[in-house]
């Protein structure tokens, strides 16, 4: 691949669609209890989930620690398998906590380099690649590429990838052949997402595709 291989389809997908404006999310706190709940789960319920914290007054750190288990569980109970996020996301709490940043998550990317960020942060129960690299990048603000399912399947369609490789290996090939630019990495993937789920679907939709005029797979 090279540079210009990977900003054609971003050029193409940004002239369609424009700026997706992402993450949803009012604070970084937010936005790491969302790249937590929506783990195997659409993002309305990952919303009903925050509206409930929100409702409860328990959009917080200290709050979330405060809570019992079966409490915070009953909140998340929309976003699915709420018994396990509820683990998940108290530990990320203990984290933020064992760190002095329960009032401003966001000054965890003050403590340290991005790679020794995301190595810590996946060591929280719970939080994987791409959960982790969600945080660094939207909660953070720091250049790591989200690789997810919908990366995964358009660039194999685009004839980018194989599809065998791992996340390390299309994290590692995406951002060697990107402008190490967080903002480009942020709108990258809210637009991969976008078309993920308009267009590029299990069974494609490519005639109305923006990348239609440079993907392989275009009939
Ligand atoms: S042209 Fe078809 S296969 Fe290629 S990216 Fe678009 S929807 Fe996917």
């Amino acid at each position: 691949m090279r540079d210009k291989t990977l900003l054609a389809p971003y050029d193409l997908l940004l002239a369609r669609h424009g700026p997706q404006h992402w993450w949803p999310g009012e604070t970084a706190f937010e936005v790491m209890v969302g790249a937590v709940l929506t783990q195997n789960t659409a993002w309305a319920n990952v919303e009903k989930a925050i509206a409930n914290l929100r409702r409860a007054d328990a959009l917080g750190c200290a709050a979330i620690l405060g809570l019992g288990d079966g409490e915070l569980a009953e909140q998340l109970r929309p976003a699915g398998y709420f018994n396990v996020k509820a683990r998940r996301l108290k530990s990320l709490c203990g984290f933020l906590a064992a760190r002095g940043v329960t009032e401003a998550p966001e000054e965890l990317a003050d403590q340290g380099g991005l790679a020794e960020l995301r190595h810590d942060l996946l060591a929280v129960h719970g939080i994987g690649e791409e959960t982790a690299d969600s945080i660094l990048l939207y909660a953070l603000d720091l250049p790591s590429f989200v690789v997810d399912a919908y990366t995964r399947r358009i660039f194999a369609r685009l004839g980018l990838l194989r599809g065998s490789e791992t996340y390390a290996d299309i994290q590692r090939l995406i951002e060697a052949n990107l402008p190490r630019d967080r903002r480009l990495y942020n709108e990258y993937h809210a637009l991969i997402v976008r078309l993920g789920k308009e267009q590029c679907r299990p069974r494609p939709r490519c005639a109305d595709c923006p990348l239609n005029p440079i993907c392989p797979t275009a009939p």
